[in-house]
């Protein structure tokens, strides 16, 4: 594939009218009614065509949820982005930890939540990489304004478009099977981040789920487990050692299992390629991250490892959408980010309500630049 070709697969835009969207579920407060039906005014006035029920080819599903009896929607096609929506009853003491459990519960992708606040109904957002932000626009005093709002909070993240499709050949070199001096590297970066304090507890999916929906979302958000943050570094022009998805990362030590060997990403089928030894029958996936890690080496030859955190430093330049992690928006807004640093060999991106993006020469090179200077709470808004 030419790299002009290449880059109208990654650059181009996904065109609302050919991303439909469909209700699930029943409103049973007019607080939900009320949030579903001005979210479908706002879908159709951008374009949106809305299916009358949700099919293999419904972009975006808006699953009604009750907030005393949450049932999942399960999609027909992975692409399908779900939307919870849940009315509160009354205000959590945490947030997080009381509207966590509805997107997870509910198989979806985000989570509005919304609260009661006096007359209104204030709108959180909850993303699966545990970001909570709230609409800032007052419903009573401008309702178009506020769904207006929440539209642009929820279609560029239903619009992005996820690479977390693995392929494994059994091809790589024998005499990278037991790992080298990268891949442990990559093992030593990972204890640091733990004993940095920098890799969050996951929430316990396995104690909110049926073992059938579990498995089910580990298929959907293309992962093995919740776990934050990735390391990755440099092996070849082409190729790179990554971390794998849902490991223990103080413990990465068996290539293919732990630590993958990324050898291409294949742009007309959106799947990232891997290379595994022949032994390892049932390999791991690489971190969803993989494609974002892929366009920032492939453009810089400059940078020999990447470090991405759920932690954050002040006074960095960020991105300004919170696109799911493992879409082709996300990498290529912080790739662009990126190349737009002073030094793109040795950048500190922020992911908005997400976590740090670290490019540098190698492992140890990051983590000396920024000791001491990572702040473990990141900001959301
Ligand atoms: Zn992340």
């Amino acid at each position: 594939m030419r790299a002009a070709e290449l880059d109208a697969v990654l650059y181009e835009p996904v065109a609302p009218a050919k991303a439909s969207f469909a209700v699930w579920g029943t409103p049973t407060s007019p607080g939900a009614e009320w949030l579903v039906d001005g979210l479908r005014s706002a879908m159709i006035a951008h374009g949106h065509p809305e299916d009358s029920e949700a099919t293999g080819e419904t972009a975006v599903v808006i699953n009604v949820v009750d907030h005393a009896n949450p049932k999942p929607f399960r999609r027909k096609a992975s692409p399908t982005f779900v939307l919870a929506v849940v009315e509160a009853p009354d205000a959590p003491e945490r947030l997080i930890h009381a509207a966590y459990p509805y997107l997870v519960r509910a198989l979806s992708n985000l989570c509005l939540y919304a609260v009661p606040e006096g007359d209104r109904l204030i709108a959180h957002f909850i993303t699966l990489e545990q970001g909570v932000y709230r609409a800032t626009t007052d419903p009573l005093l401008d309702e178009r304004g506020y769904f207006e709002e929440l539209y642009s909070r929820v279609a560029p993240l239903a619009l992005s478009r996820l690479v977390i499709d693995n392929e494994f050949d059994p091809d790589l070199e024998p005499e990278l099977w037991d790992g080298d001096d990268t891949t442990r590297a990559i093992h030593d970066a990972g204890q640091r981040l733990g004993s940095l304090n920098l890799l969050p507890a996951p929430f316990p999916l396995q104690d909110m789920l049926s073992e059938k929906d579990f498995r089910h979302v580990m298929r959907l958000y293309g992962i093995g487990g919740l776990s934050y943050g990735n390391v990755s570094a440099r092996h070849d022009a082409e190729r790179f050692w990554m971390s794998a998805s849902g490991v223990d990362k103080t413990d990465m030590r068996v290539v293919g299992e732990h630590i993958l060997m990324v050898k291409g990403f294949d742009a007309d089928r959106r799947v990232i390629r891997l290379s595994v030894p022949p032994s390892v029958k049932k390999p791991r996936r690489v971190s969803v991250d993989a494609i974002e890690h892929w366009m920032i080496y492939r453009e810089h030859p400059e940078v020999g490892a990447i470090l991405h955190v759920h932690g954050w430093m002040p006074d960095i330049r960020s991105t300004e959408i919170n696109y799911p992690c493992g879409t082709i928006e996300l990498a290529r807004s912080v790739a662009q980010l990126v190349r737009e640093s002073p030094e793109p060999g040795k950048a500190v991106i922020g992911q908005k309500n997400h976590g740090l993006t670290i490019t540098g020469p190698n492992l140890s090179e990051i983590f000396e630049r920024v000791d001491g200077r990572i702040l473990n709470q990141v900001p959301m808004s």
